[in-house]
């Protein structure tokens, strides 16, 4: 969709989209060409700088946000079902995540309407005041695991601030970005601000992030990938936000409620099938309680039900692609040869019936006997699979979490007040949970520390990184100053 018209790509070659959780085409879809995407940027670059949309005032911005979160709940059901068929997330997961993605438009609105520069402090008869103003043209990059949240965590601040948008959804899942933009055209966000190209990101990723067209990449996806995006956009000096992988630490101390770390490490690592970020992949637990909460972990996992996706008790559903399953495969067989053990899983489930037998499906797997230099505890696995090790000690274990070149989410469960907030301010994460999996929450910070990435998304500070601050310095004396005296 560029400049409000859907059109073929500039070849006529399409890619097809198939639902993971039983192999089925969903759907053809336009693969863009370079030319596409100069096109898209041409008509981001000409909606900025008309400055139909950055001119619009911010108060009339805000009533269009509020309108665009308003078409997503009256088309609730069809995103749900859209996302379900193309991701094989489970319905409960989806609905869950298109709420999030309606109230960050919701929170986006309420935030640029109080958003706005300083005045700051200057010597006398000077006055100094800073205006917010929009970085321009965004190519957001999003990944398969949460379509239309990520897309909703990009799109929404840069048109709070004002900027124009060209969103590539990742080809797994191109679906719910383009029912976002038709949304988006009919809550009056003007043709040529939402522009979305799909196509391969490995062929036409590269050229959109160098284009000397675009002031700023959102990438959300893998670290490799973010790399490879932030040497292309050195070369004009293009603002960056990058959130990128990670292998989380779950840290049950032996004064946890047992049970409630039990259930909330579960869901921190199996929800969306372990394809999450932040999901909490490295379990840590205590010595004195090893044993019990090993046993009720494995015990409450066999009771996750993977499957049908569109079943509303279905845990776990399909992994995003053949491919996935492979990789994720080959990490537990990676495991294995390390020296790991199989607590549980470690393969496709059997009896899912019929339907299912062409998706891809992994069982939630635990793996035991490993240590956190191993490559299966170092490496984004981003599939159900977690490595669970002891410890004795609150230096240890911080030392552990922290030996990893990812800084994403990390997980605290503990009663103890003092010894929950200690070992918060000790993590090098840019979320931490304590007593809770749940890492984010529309107006909370989202980002990463190290090689998970920079810049923060879903909170107020992220309107700072799809701005510019622009300095305004006057004199208000009767005249001019002459400071050279002559
Ligand atoms: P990916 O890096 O393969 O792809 C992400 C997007 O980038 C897709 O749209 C893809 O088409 C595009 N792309 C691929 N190569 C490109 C290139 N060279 N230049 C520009 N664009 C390119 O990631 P994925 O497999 O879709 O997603 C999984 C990864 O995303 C995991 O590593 C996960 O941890 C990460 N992730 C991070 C966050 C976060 O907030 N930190 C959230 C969700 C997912």
């Amino acid at each position: 969709m560029i400049n409000g018209d859907y059109s073929n790509s500039s070849n006529n070659e399409f890619f097809e989209t198939h639902n993971p959780a039983t192999g089925e085409l969903l759907a053809k879809v336009a693969k863009a060409t370079k030319e596409d995407v100069n096109r898209a940027v041409e008509a981001a670059r000409a909606a900025f700088e008309t400055g139909k949309w950055a001119k619009t005032a911010h108060t009339k911005r805000a009533r269009i946000l509020n309108k665009i979160a308003a078409i997503m709940r009256d088309r609730f059901d069809e995103l749900v079902e859209v996302e379900v068929l193309d991701t094989g997330k489970t319905v409960a997961a989806a609905q869950g995540q298109i709420n999030q993605a309606i109230e960050d438009f919701e929170f986006y609105a309420g935030t640029i309407a109080t958003f706005g520069g300083d005045t700051n402090p200057m010597p006398n008869k000077f006055f100094n005041y800073t205006l917010k103003e929009p970085v321009g043209v965004c190519a957001q990059i999003i990944p398969w695991n949460y379509p239309l949240m990520m897309a909703a965590w990009k799109v929404a601040p840069a048109l709070a601030a004002g900027c124009t948008v060209i969103l590539k959804p990742a080809s797994n899942t191109p679906l719910t970005a383009y029912i976002l933009a038709d949304i988006c055209l009919d809550a009056g966000v003007p043709p040529g601000v939402v522009n979305v190209i799909t196509g391969s990101g490995a062929k036409i990723g590269p050229y959109l992030t160098e284009h000397a067209g675009v002031d700023k990449v959102a990438f959300t996806g893998e670290t490799e990938t973010g790399k490879d995006i932030m040497a292309r956009a050195s070369q004009t000096l293009k603002r960056l936000t990058l959130e990128l992988g990670g292998k989380s630490p779950n840290l049950v101390f032996d004064d946890c409620d047992i049970e409630g770390a039990v259930v909330g490490s579960l869901y921190g690592i199996f929800y969306n099938t372990g394809q999450s970020c932040e999901a909490r992949s490295r379990l840590f637990v205590h010595e004195n309680i090893y044993d019990e909460f090993l046993e009720k972990f494995i015990e409450k996992a066999k009771k996750l039900k993977v499957g049908d996706p569109f079943n509303k008790e279905t845990h776990m559903g399909a992994l995003i692609s053949k491919d996935h399953e492979k990789v994720v495969d080959s990490y537990v067989k990676l495991a294995v040869e390390e020296g790991g053990e199989i607590l549980y899983g470690g393969k496709r489930p059997e009896d899912l019936g019929q339907e299912f037998e062409n998706g891809h499906w992994y069982m939630p797997t635990i793996i035991g006997n490993v240590t956190n230099d191993m490559k299966i505890a170092q490496e984004e696995v981003f599939g159900p699979v977690v490595v669970v090790m002891k410890f004795s000690d609150e230096k240890e274990v911080l030392k552990q979490a922290n030996d990893s070149i990812f800084g994403l989410g990390s997980a605290i469960w503990t009663k103890d007040f003092g010894k929950a907030h200690r070992v918060a301010a000790g993590l090098r994460a840019g979320v931490v949970m304590i007593n809770n999996p749940i890492s984010a929450f529309p107006g909370t910070p989202f980002g990463g520390y190290k090689q998970s990435g920079f810049g923060r998304e879903l909170s107020a500070e992220t309107l700072d990184l799809y701005t510019e601050t622009k300095s305004v310095v006057s004199y208000i004396g009767e005249r001019p100053i002459n400071l050279f005296g002559i």
